[in-house]
C-alpha cells in the first residue's frame, strides 16, 4: 500500500531542507567575511542534496560578476552536466541582484530562498521582480526573508568593520567611508556593496 502523504510532514521536511540550505549558505558567507569580501553565501540543492556552494569573490577575483549565486550556479551545472537545473533550489543569504535573478531564470531553477532583503538592489521583489516577471518564459518561486537575523547580522558586522577601518585607516575608501549606509542596517551599497 502506498504511504499516506501527510501535508504537515511534507511541510516540516521542506522547512528542514530550507534550514539546511541556508545554514550552508551562511557558512559560505562567514568564509567571505574572513577573506574581506562582502559576506554573501549561496548553495544549490537538488533532491535534498547540496549540489554546490560558493561565496562572493568579487574582490578576490577582481570580477564584477563573481557573486555567490553565479559561482554556485556554474558549479552546480558542471556537476549535473547540463545548464538546465530544473528541480533545484538556490539558497542565498542576500536577496539576488538583477544579474543573479536573471541567471536563476536562465538556469530554470525552481525556487530561490533568500536570507535578507536588499532594498538598494534586490531583484526578487525589492527594487524589481525578475523571477516573477510574466514576460519571461520561466518563473522562479521566491521564498524570503528566511533566517533573516543571522544573514543580516553578518552584513552589519562587515559594514561596522569597514566603518571602523575607514576611521583608523588613512586610505580612504570612496563611498563606504562617506557613510552611504548611514542607517547602519546593512542596506547594500549598490548590489553586494
Ligand atoms: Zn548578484
Amino acid at each position: 500500500m502506498a504511504p499516506v502523504e501527510d501535508p504537515m510532514e511534507r511541510l516540516r521536511a521542506r522547512l528542514d531542507e530550507h534550514r539546511l540550505g541556508m545554514s550552508v549558505a551562511l557558512e559560505e558567507a562567514r568564509h567571505a567575511l574572513s577573506i574581506g569580501e562582502v559576506p554573501v553565501g549561496a548553495c544549490v540543492m537538488l533532491d535534498g542534496e547540496i549540489l554546490s556552494r560558493a561565496c562572493n569573490l568579487r574582490e578576490t577575483l577582481r570580477d564584477p560578476t563573481a557573486h555567490a549565486e553565479i559561482i554556485a550556479l556554474r558549479r552546480a551545472a558542471f556537476i549535473v552536466g547540463a545548464w538546465r537545473l530544473t528541480g533545484a533550489t538556490m539558497y542565498v543569504t542576500l536577496e539576488p541582484c538583477a544579474m543573479c535573478a536573471g541567471a536563476l531564470v536562465l538556469a530554470r531553477i525552481d525556487m530561490v530562498v533568500f536570507g535578507t532583503r536588499d532594498p538598494k538592489a534586490g531583484a526578487c521583489g525589492s527594487v524589481m521582480d525578475v523571477p516573477g516577471n510574466r514576460s519571461l518564459n520561466h518563473r522562479v518561486q521566491v521564498v524570503g526573508p528566511f533566517m533573516e537575523d543571522e544573514c543580516r547580522e553578518l552584513l552589519q558586522e562587515f559594514f561596522r568593520s569597514m566603518r571602523k577601518d575607514s576611521r583608523t585607516d588613512s586610505r580612504e575608501m570612496p563611498g563606504l567611508a562617506s557613510g552611504r549606509d548611514p542607517a547602519g542596517n546593512g542596506a547594500m551599497l549598490n548590489g553586494h556593496m
